[in-house]
């Protein structure tokens, strides 16, 4: 039996339907998300876009600040200073690739954690080793959010994380662990990927390598939650899995595009809400 498709665009409107709600609770006072972003780039463009799209839906003002390409990191840090500073300013997020010469953990480094909606300040992610922080990061958070939507019992579950980055990798297996899943980490030392995806229940795959995961390497009825995002041969966004091959084993599958992305997004607005003071 084909895979169950896990459709991000639709939990994450449900999502920004509550909140939406939230939002209005916290009456009318302005609630401002700033995304700065360093020289142009236009595969962030189109992701600031659909952030921004997505932030007016819920009544958050997404402000968009463009520094030039030549901005050095003493200065980055002086201007998130300034929005760290600001009142209505609920969130602060910075736009990857930064430049060579600024590097990115300084940067995160300067937003006020409590302003930090990506979850990515060394303060909320050494939190997250205590508990689910207040403001987690968002793709993990989105990661769990969409397994948690399958209803499947977490406590016990064999969970495979495919991928050990800071921002993504380690903190999915980190909240996974939390709900009692015994997670087992594979990254580019591991010797035999296929003899751990075999054997979860759970699979999420974090990598950035078009067709790493196929079908065969999976276990039948998983829940596979593909992170990633590659350009495919014929220009189309495609994930880390083989989607084809996949759905006829799986039992739930994330689609690239249409997965992860959106409640990805679903979860900054969150963060910004909750760093704004809602309960959501
Ligand atoms: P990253 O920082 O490049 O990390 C990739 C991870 O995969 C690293 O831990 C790397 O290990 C590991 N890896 C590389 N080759 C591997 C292999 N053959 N087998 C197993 N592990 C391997 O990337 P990231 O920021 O975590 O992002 C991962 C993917 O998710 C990318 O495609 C990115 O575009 C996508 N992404 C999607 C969203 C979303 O909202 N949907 C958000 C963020 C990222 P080493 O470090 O040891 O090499």
């Amino acid at each position: 039996m084909p895979a169950q498709i896990l459709d991000g665009k639709l939990i994450a409107q449900q999502m920004r339907q509550k909140l939406n709600a939230a939002r209005q609770a916290l009456g009318p006072r302005p609630i401002r998300l700033v995304s700065v972003e360093v020289g142009q780039n236009p595969a962030a463009a189109v992701y600031v876009r659909n952030q921004q799209r997505a932030a007016a839906e819920v009544g958050i003002d997404m402000e968009v600040r463009n520094l030039p390409l030549s901005t050095s990191e003493t200065d980055l840090c002086a201007s998130i200073g300034e929005l760290n500073r600001r009142n209505e300013v609920a969130g602060v997020i910075v736009q990857r690739p930064l430049p060579p010469g600024i590097d990115p953990r300084v940067v995160q480094s300067a937003i006020d954690p409590n302003k930090d909606v990506e979850g990515m300040h060394p303060a909320n992610m050494g939190a997250i080793l205590y508990r689910e922080p207040l403001l987690p990061p968002c793709t993990a958070a989105a990661a769990q959010h969409l397994i948690l939507a399958t209803g499947l019992d977490l406590r016990g579950a064999e969970t495979v994380v495919v991928g050990h980055s800071e921002i993504v990798g380690k903190p999915i297996a980190v909240l996974l662990l939390h709900r009692l899943s015994t997670v087992t980490v594979c990254h580019i030392g591991t010797k035999k990927l296929v003899d751990h995806t075999r054997r979860a229940d759970i699979v999420v795959v974090a990598v950035g390598k078009a067709g790493l995961v196929h079908g065969d390497m999976l276990k039948p009825g998983a829940c596979v939650i593909d992170v990633g995002i590659n350009q495919g041969a014929d220009g189309k966004i495609v994930g880390d899995v083989d989607y084809t091959s996949a759905s006829e084993v799986a039992g739930f599958i994330t689609p690239v595009p249409g997965g992860v992305g959106p409640v990805t997004v679903a979860m900054l607005l969150r963060n910004t809400l909750r760093a704004a003071g809602a309960s959501v």
